[in-house]
């Protein structure tokens, strides 16, 4: 007995089949006919700073799950659709009959507003709409409603808030469904005589790494009309810039998660501080983001996985180490940032109108966003544009520190070998942020937390607006933590890690014979030894006569002094991101 029921089933954060709450919700309805969709949201594509690394990793992550589908069911896989959500899901659900539209949950401002332009569209032609939860270990919004609609600024206030919910327990993860539904044949499910709408896509924030955006998405159903995982070329990006070595999707995810989980020692005694930020091959942390960040990776399922081999070791009188440095306080802390951004919605990326992060002057400064025009026509482009930040600059070296900083050129072995590591595969140490994060901001360069914070976006596979934000934000000492007179020396803080620097070999190869006496500081090597070694420490690479490595960019000893006296400063001044001063620019007055 077939059912009249058709689900539109709508992937975004959920790039998995496995303890999903949103999926099971659409099976649970019996459907007739089950299409599950994915669509490429040109904001994505062109506005959200998307490096190659992670775009692979995203496809990756989608040739993954359709692959899955079509195992559960020969006729099914992945469903990609080239055009934005708001324009082609009323198209679809008309050409379709869909009765149901079912997806996840997301509580980033971006998706809140999309989603709701969503649900009233299809609110209007009558279709019903179904959205679970399932990206975190709690709703964010019951998080911050537990805490009394504030915005989550601490551990303390996320578990207490959490032990309001369930006790602080996730719900335990849902079954891997062992079958789905027929989509429609394939006359039907045939989009071809579909109008192909794309919104202009300008400014292009990808241009950088992405050849021509006249190419792209030429084709509702892709250039074969199948709707395919489109390939690297299709959306335009040389494959070969795409190094890193971690691949994406559900399966991977799973083996990764299950090899970790058997080995019981290491997630009963996980302590993050204790976790070396120099480790590579394997690195000392699970590498587990960026599945989370797709949703390839439940993460109630991670953290019962976790807690189920606590619990035995407790039983068996092994000891555990306790939040927030265990692996559950690990998932925690995101879910402390998730529900701090749904507390604050759209300016928790920024400084200007962020009630909960200090203003502090630095060199390399975001100007406040110009004022919307009143004119409805001009209200629209003001909405289309306006995602590049502007930036002023009152040091003539910010910018080039900047540029140094970026490239992994500041001369500082650590904080190099850590950002070319970045550039390369994609993800870096979580203590290895700290340092490049500390040494941008308050304990170096004295510049915006919010440029560094666009430069991890587009180079991190596992970026998380929330996490990302949030964490510049703690390190940069403008929310969440505030001892910034304790700072991480780009020399120190490695060689405790890693005396013989291993890890600055690997990544700054020119410096791969240099002595561990000088590694972390090769400028102070004899010139003699620096011949030897096969590379000059110097700013003139034409002088160097083969391999060269700049000189450290600033006397850093020097530098943290000013950092800490204009932090202090700054402290003293006081002013939050949506203080009138700061959002007219009046502060430099003060
Ligand atoms: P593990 O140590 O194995 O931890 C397990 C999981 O816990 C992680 O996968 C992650 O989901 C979560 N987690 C751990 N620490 C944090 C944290 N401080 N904040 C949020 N979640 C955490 N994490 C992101 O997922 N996306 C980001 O864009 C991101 N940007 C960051 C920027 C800066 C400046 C800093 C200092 C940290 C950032 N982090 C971000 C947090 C953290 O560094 C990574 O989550 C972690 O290094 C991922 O590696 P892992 O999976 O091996 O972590």
């Amino acid at each position: 007995s077939a059912s009249n029921i058709v689900v539109l089933y709508w992937h975004r954060t959920d790039l998995r089949l496995h303890d999903s709450p949103a999926l099971h919700a659409a099976l649970a309805l019996k459907p007739s006919v089950f299409i599950p969709v994915w669509t490429w949201d040109p904001h994505y594509v062109y506005r959200a700073r998307v490096g190659p690394n992670r775009w692979r990793f995203l496809l990756e992550c989608q040739s993954d799950l359709s692959k899955s589908y079509t195992k559960l069911n020969p006729k099914q896989k992945l469903w990609l659709v080239r055009e934005a959500p708001q324009t082609v899901l009323p198209k679809l659900w008309k050409k379709w009959g869909i009765t149901h539209l079912v997806f996840e949950k997301d509580t980033d401002p971006y998706a809140r507003e999309r989603d709701e332009a969503i649900v009233r569209l299809a609110e209007e032609a009558g279709v019903e709409v179904v959205v679970r939860m399932g990206r975190t270990l709690f709703d964010p919004d019951e998080l911050v409603s537990k805490n009394g609609g504030k915005p989550t600024m601490s551990m303390t206030q996320t578990e207490k808030a959490a032990e309001k919910i369930n006790r602080g327990q996730p719900d335990r993860p849902l079954e891997t469904p062992k079958g789905v539904p027929d989509p429609w044949g394939k006359d039907k499910m045939n989009l071809s005589d579909l109008e192909h709408e794309i919104a202009d896509p300008t400014p292009d924030l990808n241009a950088d790494h992405r050849g021509s955006k006249d190419k792209q998405y030429s084709q509702i159903m892709g250039p074969n009309n199948d709707f395919g995982v489109p390939t690297m070329e299709e959306i335009g990006i040389d494959p070969a810039l795409a190094t890193t070595p971690h691949r994406g999707g559900e399966s991977v995810a799973l083996k990764m998660l299950a090899d970790h989980i058997a080995n019981e020692e290491y997630i009963g005694t996980f302590e993050k501080p204790k976790t070396s930020p120099a480790a590579f091959e394997p690195q000392a942390t699970t590498l587990l983001s960026p599945y989370l960040h797709f949703g390839s990776l439940s993460i109630r399922k991670y953290w019962w996985d976790v807690q189920d081999v606590m619990t035995k070791r407790r039983k068996a009188k092994q000891p555990n180490t306790f939040v927030p440095v265990n692996l559950p306080g690990q998932l925690l802390f995101r879910d402390m940032y998730f529900a701090a951004q749904a507390a604050v919605g759209d300016p928790f990326a920024r400084v200007h109108g962020n009630k909960i992060v200090r203003f502090i002057d630095w060199h390399l400064q975001s100007k406040p966003p110009r004022p919307a025009e009143k004119d409805e026509d001009a209200m629209e482009d003001d909405e289309e544009a306006l995602p590049e930040r502007d930036y002023e600059i009152d040091s003539p070296e910010a910018e080039e520190w900047f540029q140094r900083w970026k490239t992994g050129r500041t001369g500082f072995p650590w904080i190099d070998a850590l950002m070319r590591q970045l550039r390369s595969e994609g993800w870096i140490h979580h203590l290895g942020r700290h340092s490049v994060a500390c040494f941008l901001t308050r304990g170096g360069c004295y510049i915006s937390w919010e440029r560094g914070a666009e430069v991890f976006e587009e180079l991190l596979i596992d970026h998380e607006t929330s996490a990302n934000a949030g964490n510049w934000m703690w390190l940069s000492c403008t929310a969440f933590f505030a001892q910034f007179y304790r700072c991480y020396s780009p020399i120190a803080f490695g060689k405790k890690w890693d005396p013989n620097g291993d890890f600055i070999r690997r990544y700054v190869p020119e410096l791969a014979k240099f002595d561990k006496k000088f590694i972390y500081e090769p400028w102070k090597a004899p010139i003699a030894d620096q011949k030897k070694w096969g590379c000059r420490v110097t700013n003139d690479d034409s002088a160097a006569g083969g391999q060269s490595y700049p000189k450290p960019m600033f006397d850093f000893d020097k530098r943290r002094q000013i950092c800490l006296d204009s932090m202090k400063n700054a402290y003293d001044v006081g002013l939050h991101g949506n203080d009138e001063q700061v959002l007219d620019g009046s502060w430099r007055k003060l």
